[in-house]
């Protein structure tokens, strides 16, 4: 019997050398992710470019790893000396955002909790560096990018009547002036 043992072994090396390879060969080739992964953060823009978030900080209390810094800030309209600092649709927004990736386990409970639709998830899962300072995104890393029809904040609310409007969507976005935009025009 024991004659037999290697035979029989490699038997099992011959089959298994036809089959169909399952080793992904990553970072080469990268498989798209499930539709609904849970990657890193980021924070939406109206259609004009206005942050959606309001610096509520109810995503930092849901968070159950305390991975997420929020300070608000009041939006300024008319300060009297003519200047204005609007950055959000809404009475404030988030002057300081902060997401520690050291210490998140996106699990998605702070989106959940957002109450604009501020903060969704992409699919993006790189998530390593070899810096931990780095690892701790600021508002700036987790922003959405400017599309065609948005202008960077501060500026004025450019659609509809009030923050009401912005945040039931009662509005015609601005038609894109380039490439066209992905980002949802109402609450996405
Ligand atoms: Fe906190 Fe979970 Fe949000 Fe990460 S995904 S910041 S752990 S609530
Ligand atoms: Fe509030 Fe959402 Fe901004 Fe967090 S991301 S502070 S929940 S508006």
């Amino acid at each position: 019997e024991q004659l037999w043992d290697p035979v029989a072994g490699f038997g099992v090396t011959f089959r298994t050398m036809f089959r169909k390879v399952v080793t992904e060969q990553y970072p080469k080739e990268k498989l798209p992710t499930a539709p609904r992964f849970h990657g890193r953060h980021q924070l939406n823009r109206w259609p004009d470019g206005l942050e959606k978030c309001i610096g509520c900080e109810l995503c930092a209390w849901a968070c159950p790893a305390d991975a997420i810094y929020v300070e608000g800030a009041e939006n300024i309209d008319d300060a009297g000396d003519g200047t204005s600092a609007r950055f959000s649709a809404g009475e404030r927004y988030g002057r300081v955002y902060q997401i520690n990736y050291l210490r998140c386990i996106l699990c998605g409970l702070c989106i959940e909790a957002c109450p604009t639709r501020a903060l969704t998830m992409t699919n993006e899962y790189e998530l390593a560096d070899d810096n931990r300072a780095n690892l701790i995104y600021e508002k700036s890393d987790l922003l959405a990018p400017l599309l065609p029809g948005m202008e960077q904040p501060p500026h004025a609310m450019l659609l509809g009547e009030d923050d009401q409007a912005y945040y039931r969507g009662e509005f015609a976005a601005p038609a894109p002036t380039g490439a066209s935009a992905s980002q949802p025009a109402g609450g996405g």
